[in-house]
């Protein structure tokens, strides 16, 4: 039987304007029709929710997410491997319970995240669409101390090239790498290049070979104008992209995404009386305007934008990551494309948008509803209260509106847990 929502107000993730008084249709987990309700002429016998002109959303995509990490003060992430499993189910099944029904992990733990993906895909537990990085591929230096089972050490280019191959035999679906150095190492220097141009070359090259897209963690200029011209289809944090005019103008004809995750900086910024070490503190605060500045002289260049969190990190929990579309919005994206960056955009990151990300007919019916305008204040997109339910594959993944409108659906078809 059909699921018929009716009386919606459609925001379907393509970037165009709300559509008032639509209708969307799922068969089998699948959307059949997402519109005007005048436009739809099928009858199949369906199960009719009402929702009121409730805003109808695709389910959110963070493209930049640590499952292993759950928010410590000191960004340590570790834990004995049955208590790290537990740990990335725990946040997984805290993502999509937001409303976050797809992320994208860029630096898992002890391959442990594999197993979690493949049981949830199992149907064992409930969960949201998982895009695995695996390891963090970096060259030799203190962070790979601090992350030890995040990190995977490979200098050289034949080192390299048996890196990507391990992540590919875990089951990775995409590479990272650190390209810069980080702000969350103690040591660690954000604008200096860490890998040649010929590693990170050789590194895109065998990523290329098994059909995986590669990630690149980049915060200066130099090391983010490498990733680009050696291939890497997004750059993670870009921070001091501003500083050059030919990086991004070579982003945007390329179609090169930026990842900007400003949230990791305000949680930090924001914090009060944190455990935080001091280290921390002093550099996201040299670093945070100019990540800003970075993603609005971006944007305005026409570079495509996809929302990454970066949750796991400091204050930064699993569950709010819809925060960082407001903070887009506040570095100068307007709403619906600051939206757009977390749906459909976000697929495109991905190289999932043919099936996923946006709601139209042939998609996967993975949505969220909200009792209230997300246009209006984009912080809506972070907050259970306004959350009605979540679905993913055309079933209830999570309810939490008090008029409990999804009782009904949920009766019929929900996920295992
Ligand atoms: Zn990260």
């Amino acid at each position: 039987m059909d699921i018929l929502l009716k009386n919606i107000t459609l925001i379907d993730g393509t970037g165009n304007p709300p559509i008032n008084d639509a209708i969307l249709r799922i068969r089998d987990g699948k959307i059949v029709y997402a519109g005007p309700a005048s436009d739809s002429s099928d009858r199949n016998e369906h199960l009719l929710l009402d929702l009121q002109g409730q805003f109808v959303l695709p389910g959110l995509i963070d493209t930049h997410v640590h499952l292993s990490g759950s928010g410590e003060a000191d960004s340590q992430f570790r834990a004995e491997d049955g208590v790290m499993a537990l740990k990335i189910l725990s946040n997984a099944q805290k993502n999509l319970a937001a409303g976050i029904t797809t992320v994208r992990d860029l630096g898992g733990w002890n391959e442990l995240e594999f197993v979690v993906r493949d049981w949830v895909k199992r149907g064992e537990f409930a969960g949201p669409r998982m895009c695995l990085a695996g390891r963090f591929i970096s060259i030799t230096e203190s962070g790979a101390d601090y992350y030890e089972g995040m990190y995977r050490v490979a200098d050289g280019i034949n080192e390299i090239r048996r890196a990507v191959r391990e992540q590919v035999k875990h089951g990775a679906d995409l590479i990272k790498i650190g390209v810069t150095g980080a702000v969350l190492v103690e040591n660690g220097v954000p604008g200096a290049t860490h890998f040649n141009q010929d590693e990170i070359e050789a590194l895109v090259q065998e990523a290329e070979k098994f059909g995986r897209r590669v990630a690149a963690h980049a915060h200066g200029a130099d090391g983010i104008l490498k990733a680009i011209q050696a291939g890497a289809s997004t750059i993670e944090h870009g921070t001091f992209l501003y500083k050059d005019p030919t990086a991004i103008q070579l982003m945007a004809e390329r179609g090169i995404f930026l990842v900007p995750t400003l949230k990791v900086g305000w949680d930090i910024m924001l914090a009060k009386d944190s455990n935080i070490p001091e280290w921390i503190l002093e550099k996201n605060k040299a670093t945070q305007g100019e990540a800003e500045l970075s993603l609005k002289m971006a944007y305005e260049a026409g570079v495509p934008i996809a929302m990454g969190s970066d949750v796991g990190t400091p204050l930064n929990y699993h569950g709010r990551n819809g925060l960082e579309i407001y903070w887009m919005h506040r570095a100068g994206m307007s709403a619906m494309d600051a939206i757009h960056s977390a749906t459909g955009n976000a697929a495109r990151a991905l190289g999932w948008d043919s099936w996923m990300g946006t709601l139209e007919a042939g998609k996967v019916a993975d949505l969220i509803v909200l009792d209230a305008n997300p246009l209006d204040d984009l912080r809506i997109l972070a907050d259970k209260n306004h959350l009605q339910f979540v679905m993913k594959d055309g079933m209830i993944a999570a309810s939490h509106g008090s008029q409990n409108l999804a009782a009904e659906l949920f009766a019929e078809r929900h996920l295992s847990i």
